[in-house]
């Protein structure tokens, strides 16, 4: 064994119903006083029902996704009109990723109650965006210094949403597998994240007020997410960030539909990878395992279902293929990003990669 593996520091709870108490606890810790709370409109009462015991609150509802840079200045500018000493979000990845911004330039720590699969808030990675560009950085002062999981926040989040931010959770680990920093002890963490979220799922999409079934997911994303922080962004997350950038397609819904495709392709290159994803999801190969789930779950199958045209591949295969990493299992060709976001694009059957007479492993 050979590898450099780097613990991110983070007090994470769980506990069901009990954020408000955990909440008003970790912002003691901080001595805090003054609290900036960050919470779209939309989750204004699940906010309402966590934030009551905290000190000096101001909130600030202007929450948009992939925070673009004229939102993230203007919090940063509320943050330090209001003098905070603590941030803390409530919500999902839009939430969590605006706090971030607000950290990256005044170092404010924040504390983190997720409503969502996202994961962000386990991770030391940001995201801005600025005229249709977005950009990503890695910085330890936005990773939140306490994270608490209150599965019943999670309630309310419709299955289908659910789904797909839950396969974006799953996209963590499966990428994880291969990515450029990819080593036994986040491997451990992922494969532990899929069988986490291949229970939740499926208990989720039955009945979403099942509790247990939330706290696995919850569970899984927050594996997920920190695999993910450690291995770094495999082929999998190259081509969902094209993707999402520059043709403003939906986060989680672009992960839950490309994910099957580059399992499918790099599956075959990985035996590995392939075995220990198959024996999380219970299944005889890995594609089937997910192929079998996402089934289970009705996710989303086909990018053009979300305004991707069979006119836009060329285009996305120009900007991904100078940021393929070199850690795939196998080389990425023109050719072959161009079949692969065919197929997701249309939707058809995964299983149709893993027959490329042309698959080769780089060893
Ligand atoms: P989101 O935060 O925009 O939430 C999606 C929708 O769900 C919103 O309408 C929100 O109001 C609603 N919602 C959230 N919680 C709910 C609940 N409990 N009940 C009912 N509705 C609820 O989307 P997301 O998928 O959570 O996050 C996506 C964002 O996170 C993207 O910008 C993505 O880039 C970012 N992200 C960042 C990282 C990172 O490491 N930096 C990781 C993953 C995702």
């Amino acid at each position: 064994m050979r590898f450099e593996h780097e613990t991110l520091p983070q007090r994470v709870c769980f506990a069901a119903g009990e954020a408000k108490a955990m909440l008003a606890g970790k912002v003691a810790r901080l001595h805090a006083s003054r609290v900036m709370v960050i919470a779209s409109a939309a989750e204004a009462g699940r906010a309402e029902q966590v934030i009551a015991d905290l000190p000096g609150v101001y909130r600030h509802d202007e929450v948009v996704m992939h925070v673009p840079v004229s939102v993230a200045e203007r919090a940063r500018a509320a943050a330090i009109a209001h003098d905070v000493d603590v941030v803390v979000c409530v919500g999902g990845g839009s939430a969590t990723g605006l706090a971030k911004a607000v950290a990256l330039t005044t170092g404010l720590p924040i504390v983190a109650v997720p409503t969502t699969y996202a994961g962000s808030e386990a991770t030391n990675v940001w995201g801005l965006t600025e005229a249709s560009r977005k950009t990503t950085g890695v910085d330890d002062r936005v990773l939140p210094v306490s994270v608490i999981y209150d599965a019943e926040l999670t309630l309310s989040l419709p299955v289908e949403l659910s789904v797909a931010s839950g396969v974006n959770g799953l996209a963590h680990c499966i990428d994880s597998m291969w990515a450029p920093r990819a080593d036994p002890i986040n491997g451990a963490l992922a494969v532990e994240g899929i069988r986490a979220l291949a229970a939740g799922l499926p208990a989720i999409a039955t009945d979403p007020h099942n509790v247990p079934g939330r706290e696995q997911a919850l569970y899984g994303a927050y594996l997920s997410a920190v695999a993910f922080a450690s291995a770094g962004s495999g082929l999998h997350h190259k081509i969902c960030h094209v993707l999402g950038g520059a043709f403003d397609l939906p986060h989680a819904q672009t992960h839950a539909t490309v994910l099957p495709y580059v399992l499918a392709f790099n599956s075959a290159a990985a035996p590995e990878a392939e075995r220990r994803i198959a024996s999380a999801f219970g299944a005889s190969t890995a594609v089937d395992g997910l192929e079998r789930l996402r089934q289970q779950l009705a996710a989303p199958t086909a990018l053009h279902d979300y305004g991707f045209r069979s006119t836009d591949i060329d285009q996305a295969v120009e900007a991904i293929l100078p940021v393929v990493p070199t850690s795939n299992p196998r080389p990425v060709t023109a050719e072959d990003l161009r079949r692969l976001l065919d197929a997701a694009q249309r939707g058809s059957d995964p299983r149709t990669m893993t027959t490329n007479p042309n698959a080769r492993s780089r060893s």
